[in-house]
């Protein structure tokens, strides 16, 4: 890891930095760039505009590995209040979130439970797919991720699935959920697992990705209802996946893009452009300073927001 990156992380992680400039830069530039607002009104506010816009949105409350059971009961009404809200203005948003802050550090029957109670918030209107996405986390979880989803799944629950494209074991873990019409959303992968499980050249993850991308959009599974999520800010990988969608005959409303709020908006634009579907993950909540911290970590270029912050 490069330098640059290990003092983002720093800054990032250091808990009286991190509890200063969460009060101290709340609602600032760099706040704004990255995250939909701290509460869910101004989630769903944020959400709106990006509606105008062209852009759906997939709503996650700020936090991750949650212990408390206090945190894990406000993340819970923070993400039922703006599954309602978001259900009631029509936005066709998904509902992202990752098992380990909704109860799974303490066990699968508590977390299976929230993660029932939130999906029975959803809404989805004429015309809409909304859904609780569940995100992907470290391979510690994988099993009891991928079990909740057919759990849900199978009561005929508006859930959703991540899956990363580096590990080997996800062409199985695919073909075994496109029994059913499900909706996935396909990442690269964002933790750093061994080589005994993970293919770790970006070369071979780029590739295991493509061949996923294929396999999620050939036409038998299109037309039995399968609907494809790419998850990337790679243009060259958007441009691949709109080739084949091209080449197979597949409809441009029968899959869609999704990047992180903030980090590519010219990509974006130029896909909606183009008459491509696209979707914004977009973080809500206080604790801001870290999720925009590794954004910074990952593109030295956005340190301006920060300086504009520290500056205004
Ligand atoms: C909506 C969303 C949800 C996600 N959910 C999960 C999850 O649940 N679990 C998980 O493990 N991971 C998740 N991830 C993270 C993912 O696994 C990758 O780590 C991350 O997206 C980086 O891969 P990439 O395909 O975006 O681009 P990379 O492979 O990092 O980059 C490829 C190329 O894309 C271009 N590029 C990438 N980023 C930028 C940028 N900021 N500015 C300009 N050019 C850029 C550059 O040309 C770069 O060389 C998610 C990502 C997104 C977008």
């Amino acid at each position: 890891m490069q330098l640059w990156q290990k003092t983002m992380i720093y800054l990032a992680t250091h808990g009286k930095i991190k509890n200063f400039m969460e009060t101290y830069l709340s609602g600032s530039v760099l706040a704004r760039r990255f995250c939909g607002g701290s509460d869910p009104d101004a989630a769903v506010k944020t959400a709106r505009h990006l509606k105008t816009a062209g852009r759906t949105a997939s709503l996650f409350y700020l936090g991750e590995y949650v212990t408390d059971t206090t945190v894990i009961g406000k993340t819970l009404n923070s993400l039922e209040r703006v599954a309602a809200l978001a259900g009631l203005a029509g936005l066709d948003c998904h509902i992202s979130v990752d098992p380990t802050q909704i109860g799974l550090m303490q066990g699968f029957p508590p977390c299976r439970a929230n993660l029932s109670r939130l999906a029975r918030r959803i809404r989805s209107g004429p015309g809409t797919r909304d859904v609780l996405m569940i995100d992907m986390e470290d391979s510690s979880v994988t099993d009891a991720t991928l079990d909740l989803f057919h759990q849900l799944a199978t009561e005929g629950l508006p859930v959703a699935v991540t899956l990363q494209a580096c590990l080997y074991r996800t062409p199985k873990d695919l073909g075994k959920i496109m029994e059913r019409p499900a909706m996935v959303r396909l990442v690269k992968g964002a933790f750093a697992e061994g080589s005994a499980i993970s293919w770790t050249r970006k070369a071979d993850i780029d590739r295991a990705y493509r061949s996923l991308a294929r396999q999620m959009l050939s036409n038998d599974a299109i037309s039995k209802g399968f609907y494809p999520v790419f998850a990337t800010h790679d243009h060259r990988m958007t441009a691949r996946i709109s080739e084949m969608a091209r080449h197979n005959g597949i409809p441009k409303q029968a899959f869609e893009f999704e990047m992180l709020y903030g980090v590519r908006p010219g990509l974006e634009e130029s896909l909606i452009k183009d008459g491509f579907q696209v979707r914004l993950y977009l973080p809500f909540g206080r604790d801001f300073w870290s999720y925009s911290i590794r954004r910074i970590g990952e593109n030295p270029g956005n340190i301006k927001f920060l300086l504009r912050s520290l500056i205004n």
